[in-house]
């Protein structure tokens, strides 16, 4: 045979054999550095619903890292040595795409790990609690995901139309706490029933989906929403999602009570009904409807100061802050985003507090922009410090060798959230903690 002519069908075999191989290689390098990134970043325990991959059963096909929706903008699975591995654990929001797409069930999804444990309430298929006349829906039942939520909330309030004892004088039949997908779902759900009912929020419209980076690109289902009906989105961006909601929240004449959180619910003395307190009011109420998440309320940093109106719990809009001097708190990725984002803005002085000595929770990224700008002076690092007073237009930080006043005209605590396993707890909710198991 010709040996030229062998040439020429072996080349491009070989060619393709060796990009193969390359491409093989840079995946796992890439893989080892993402997963390695986290592990320094104390990054390594998912915060709900994740892939546990078994090795034995793991063919290497990469079906799973190929079907997560978040694999666009983080590492969150990988291949190292031939084998999916769960290589950016904070990154999985609990699609469980990987799963279905699995062709060998080498994938199961579970919630918390054996070191870090997830609470989830129990409830019932009809959304009830162990407490009768308080119900969960949503990502506080161990159900993420936006299209999940609405459906949920929808269902939910339909068991609660069922309940006796509504549309008594002198009470609310419903009381919805939390504004997400969930909670606006149960309220136009509410609104559709006639229920007399208040929907309450402790921040502003669209729950964890108001939190998301600017432009993220939401991966969803179309999903059937009361009055409204089929929200039809697939691949959208936040930003088009809040408008979606807000629209509806004009067009139907939802009514929701803003920044009122929830502090505590009560039975009230006749036994079948309810008492919700909240930051300004208390509601007598049939039924409750929990569509908190899992999010959690900020932690505050409890100084004086702290309820004036420039200090704020997340960052909206950087450019609100240009020509500003500004103190952000905290010392995870949100605080380091946050400042450096708004230190970008021209004309602004921008103080980062932080109570520890080293950036340890956040991404090597996050920590060195935060250095660069540093070393640039566009950015004061206050390490190990502590902020004591918050005034109308200053700030007092504690450091370790003396007390800083510093001008000010806006605050952005990012000190991380309380979480509602506490509040569930103080109810009477029953709440079960879940090791890594389904
Ligand atoms: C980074 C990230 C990316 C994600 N990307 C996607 C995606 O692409 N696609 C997708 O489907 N899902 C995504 N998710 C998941 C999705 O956002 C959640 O599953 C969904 O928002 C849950 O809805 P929910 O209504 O149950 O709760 P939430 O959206 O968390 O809403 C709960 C609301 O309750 C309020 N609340 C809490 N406590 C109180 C209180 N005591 N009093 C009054 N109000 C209270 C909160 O302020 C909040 O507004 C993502 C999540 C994260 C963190
Ligand atoms: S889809 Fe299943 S078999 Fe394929 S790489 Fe992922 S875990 Fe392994």
């Amino acid at each position: 045979m010709n040996p030229y002519l062998i040439a020429l069908y072996l080349l491009p075999v070989v060619g393709i054999f060796l990009w193969y191989v390359r491409t093989r290689r840079q995946r796992e390098e890439a893989s080892i550095r993402a997963a390695e990134e986290a592990i320094a970043a104390s990054l390594t325990e998912p915060p709900s619903l994740h892939p546990v991959i078994d090795p034995n059963k793991c063919i290497g096909c990469r079906s799973c890292v190929a079907a997560c929706p978040e694999q666009y903008a983080h590492a969150v699975l990988g291949m190292i040595r031939g084998k999916a591995r769960l290589i950016g654990p904070s990154n999985c929001i609990g699609h469980g795409a990987c799963e279905k797409a699995c062709p060998v069930d080498a994938i199961q999804l579970v919630f918390g790990t054996v070191r870090r444990g997830v609470d989830i309430p129990l409830v019932n298929p009809d959304f009830q609690t162990n407490i009768p006349g308080i119900f969960i829906a949503g990502e506080l039942g161990g159900m993420g995901l936006i299209r999940n939520a609405i459906e949920q909330g929808r269902q939910a309030l339909e068991s609660i139309e069922k309940l006796g004892g509504l549309r008594q004088p002198g009470q609310h039949d419903l009381v919805i706490v939390g504004a997400g997908p969930a909670g606006i779902a149960a309220s136009l759900g509410a609104m559709k029933s006639k229920l007399d009912f208040v929907t309450l929020e402790q921040d502003s419209l669209g729950g964890t989906v108001a939190h998301f980076p600017r432009g993220k690109l939401v991966m969803t289902r179309p999903a059937i929403l009361p009055i409204v009906g089929k929200m039809n989105f697939t691949d959208t961006s936040k930003e088009k999602l809040l408008e979606f909601w807000q629209g509806v929240e004009a067009n139907t004449g939802l009514s929701i009570r803003y920044t009122e959180r929830v502090t505590g619910i009560n039975r009230a003395p006749d036994g079948a009904s309810f008492e919700v307190l909240t930051t300004s009011a208390a509601y007598r109420t049939r039924a409750v409807l929990l569509t908190i998440g899992r999010r959690g309320t900020p932690r505050q940093l409890g100084v004086p100061g702290e309820e004036l109106p420039k200090v704020v719990y997340r960052l909206i809009d950087p450019e609100q802050y240009k020509g500003q001097h500004v103190l952000v708190v905290g010392g995870g990725d949100s605080a380091l985003e946050a400042a450096h984002s708004i230190a970008e803005q021209p004309g602004t002085t921008v103080t980062l507090s932080y109570r520890s000595a080293a950036f340890s929770r956040a991404k090597p990224k996050n920590r060195n922009k935060v250095a660069e700008l540093e070393l640039a002076g566009r950015m004061t690092v206050l390490m190990s410090s502590n902020v004591r007073e918050i005034r109308e237009d200053a700030v007092a930080i504690e450091t370790e060798s003396e007390t800083v006043i510093l001008p000010n005209n806006g605050v952005i605590v990012c000190a991380g959230g309380i979480l509602p396993t506490g509040f569930l707890k103080d109810i009477g909710i029953t709440v079960e903690t879940k090791y890594g198991t389904a």
